[in-house]
């Protein structure tokens, strides 16, 4: 790869950590995510760090998306070091852990339906969102009256707190919301905030940059650590691109991925550079290449507000 990314300098002057991006392969990266990935990888590279990429496939996966969204990434000129990390091929260690949890009496069996939660959770007092604790001290009774019920149960964790606090680059020290969260889905599947923090301190990762629609999720998920024992990373949680009508840019707005752009007749190139300007990286149309980005990055001075991002008006339909 030709920009000189900081790679290059001799390993003592690296910091031993690592950034990393990880995308749900649920469909194709949209502009809002490859910009997401641009900043994980300057804020990673531009201190020293590796930067890794993980696949979150442990649910939500649909055909092809990985292989398309890890070409859209390298055609913006990302790299990453090492191998690309499937969390499907990981269950054994988010077992582990969930053993150690469960070993140290921080879980129960939550028999919960989805309605029911929402119902308990909308009741004055409720704290906002949080599971209401239905579960958390059935009898020996009331357990094994439910698992007749023959509903297999989701695994929870027994949250000592109900809040904690992280630090975050951009958004300073945050508190957030911590309840018993899942940690096992009633199907097996382990659940993301366990899945996370098991992965993110078993790669090395020291430095978690993604949108700040998971800057509430933060909190739990650096809780969650700390009682496997684990150190919490750092934080920076990135704005978002929006549509025009200020809402989450989604894919029906547009003209969103790579694939679209291209189909417009913008290269990797333009996109890159639209990304850029939005970051307030780049003049407008100016032709930018990542080493250029690498320079002028300087997190102190990163446009925070969401990117509100005009596409053309797609053709109408007859
Ligand atoms: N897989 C998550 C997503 O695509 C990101 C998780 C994370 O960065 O912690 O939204």
């Amino acid at each position: 790869m030709s920009h000189p990314s900081r790679q290059s300098e001799p390993p003592s002057h690296r910091a031993a950590g690592a950034g990393r991006f990880a995308p749900s392969p649920s469909g194709d990266l949209h502009l809002g995510n490859l910009r997401t990935a641009v900043l994980a990888w300057l804020f990673a590279r531009s201190t020293g760090r590796r930067f890794l990429m993980r696949v979150e496939d442990l649910d939500r996966v649909r055909e092809g998306a990985r292989d398309r969204q890890l070409a859209d990434l390298a055609e913006l000129g990302l790299d990453w070091d090492g191998d690309v990390v499937s969390q499907s091929h990981r269950l054994s260690r988010y077992d582990a852990a969930i053993a150690e949890l469960h070993a140290a009496g921080l879980t129960y069996e939550c028999f919960c339906t989805r309605r029911e939660i929402q119902k308990a959770a909308s009741a004055p007092h409720a704290p906002q969102g949080a599971y209401p604790g239905t579960c958390r001290n059935l009898t020996p009774d009331e357990r094994a009256d439910r698992l007749a019920g023959g509903r297999p149960p989701a695994l929870r964790l027994r949250a000592g707190v109900t809040s904690f606090t992280i630090d975050d680059v951009l958004h300073g020290s945050y508190s957030g919301m911590v309840d018993d969260l899942v940690l096992r889905r009633g199907d097996g599947t382990p659940a993301y905030n366990l899945a996370v923090v098991v992965d993110d301190a078993a790669q090395g990762i020291d430095q978690v940059v993604r949108g700040d629609d998971l800057l509430s999720s933060a909190p739990r998920q650096a809780y969650l650590a700390g009682l496997l024992g684990l150190t919490a990373p750092t934080y920076a949680h990135v704005a978002l691109a929006l549509n025009e009508d200020g809402k989450r840019l989604a894919k029906r707005d547009g003209a969103v991925t790579l694939t679209d752009q291209k189909a417009l007749g913008r290269t990797p190139s333009d996109v890159l550079g639209v990304l850029a300007t939005s970051l307030g990286l780049a003049e407008p149309g100016e032709v930018v290449d990542l080493g250029i980005l690498l320079d002028r990055f300087d997190p102190a001075r990163l446009h925070r507000e969401p990117w509100v991002v005009r596409l053309p008006t797609p053709p109408q339909s007859p």
